[in-house]
């Protein structure tokens, strides 16, 4: 059995899909086997609509007020299960949505899907990884030759319609990057989060 919904330190979060368009080096899928109380992670083959509706009915929501999509997978690649669980989340228990995303979906989908979001996502975390472009294929090995500008329009866009817009990278970058990828989102107007790095 498969864990569509799991929580980690007071948050639930949302596995909808093991599909992805990257291939980061420093993936948690190629390190950990599960996440937070997840006992297993990986589909045999993506859920349905109905089997992730399922999986929400049986999760009790009491306490948590912001349902975070995130992995194993980027779930902007299960797009049509993504806005239909996300509006049937806020319509039944009234929650926030929060999506953790590589921000390539416009790419990935040939189209600006940032709309679609907007209807049912308020909040945004798009992983900024690197300050440039070389570093940035490098490290997320993108399906795409141009992926870091597409990132980073997604993050200016999403900006404009999202209750709160971040990009996010890990303490564990060099000092330089940190500033150089601080001054990307600054010119941006977008936040910037600096996670705590967690191995294993
Ligand atoms: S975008 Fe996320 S799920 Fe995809 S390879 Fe990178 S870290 Fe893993």
């Amino acid at each position: 059995m498969t864990d569509i919904l799991y929580t980690y330190k007071n948050q639930v979060y949302m596995n909808i899909t093991n599909q992805c368009d990257c291939r980061c080096t420093f993936c948690i899928r190629t390190t950990k086997k599960t996440v937070g109380d997840a006992t297993n992670m990986w589909f045999e083959k993506d859920p349905t609509l109905e089997e992730i509706k399922d999986a929400m009915d049986q999760f009790d929501f009491t306490g948590y007020d912001e349902l975070v999509y995130c992995g194993y997978g980027e779930p902007t690649c299960a797009l049509e299960n993504l806005l239909e669980s996300a509006k049937y989340a806020k319509e039944k228990w009234g929650i926030k949505i929060r999506l953790n995303t590589n921000g390539l979906a416009n790419l990935y989908h040939k189209r600006d899907i940032i709309p679609e979001l907007a209807e049912v996502v308020d909040r945004v975390s798009i992983s900024l990884n690197a300050p440039t472009a070389e570093k940035y294929q490098a490290v997320t090995r993108p399906q795409f030759e141009n992926a870091f500008q597409a990132m980073l329009d997604f993050g200016r866009e999403a900006n404009k319609v999202f209750e709160h817009t971040q990009f996010s990278i890990v303490d564990v970058l060099p000092k330089e990057e940190i500033e150089a990828c601080r001054k990307i989102a600054d010119d941006l107007g977008v936040h910037l989060k600096i996670r705590v790095f967690e191995a294993n």
